[in-house]
């Protein structure tokens, strides 16, 4: 899956939990673009994506790291949680939530292509829903069905979601 692709999912991922909590409106632009961010970590592991070409370390963990593997985890998911809680402890409880569900909607997605992510990590199992969903249900990355369809139904579901906050 693509950068943009998880950029949107990730903002979705944190609309779903603000509107949840039912956090302020003062909350909300931040819970996004926090979900945007952390929704892209993941693939710091993959030598081509955003953060690896741009972060000091990112061409580091790209090589210490297999791509979908320990990132893409349960794991790796309470890991950045705990984190993000021990780096902000001020930080309101609903953003890092926020933050935490937009990483976490990157491991959830990514299975919807044929290579799937080790979610069990480190159990060895690479997890994919194309092993029981058919295309378009599942598509390979940068397919049509990914960049045209599915990229942009999250898109709208986003702007949706911020327009008429009552849709969560
Ligand atoms: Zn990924």
């Amino acid at each position: 899956m693509m950068g943009p692709t998880h950029a949107a999912a990730g903002m979705l991922a944190a609309e779903i939990v603000l509107g949840a909590s039912h956090a302020p409106p003062i909350y909300w632009p931040i819970g996004i673009a926090l979900g945007a961010v952390a929704g892209i970590i993941p693939d710091i592991d993959h030598p081509s994506s955003f953060l690896n070409q741009r972060l000091p370390l990112g061409s580091t963990a790209g090589m210490a790291l297999n791509h979908r593997h320990f990132t893409h985890s349960i794991v790796a998911t309470i890991l950045f949680s705990l984190y993000l809680r021990w780096l902000w402890p001020m930080v309101p409880e609903v953003l890092i939530n926020a933050a935490v569900a937009g990483y976490f909607s990157h491991v959830l997605i990514d299975p919807l292509n044929p290579e799937g992510d080790q979610l069990l990590w480190p159990l060895p199992w690479m997890f994919s829903f194309s092993r029981i969903l058919p295309y378009p249900l599942t598509f390979s990355t940068e397919d049509r069905m990914e960049i045209v369809i599915f990229r942009n139904a999250l898109w709208l579901m986003v702007i949706l979601t911020v327009v008429r906050p009552t849709l969560i």
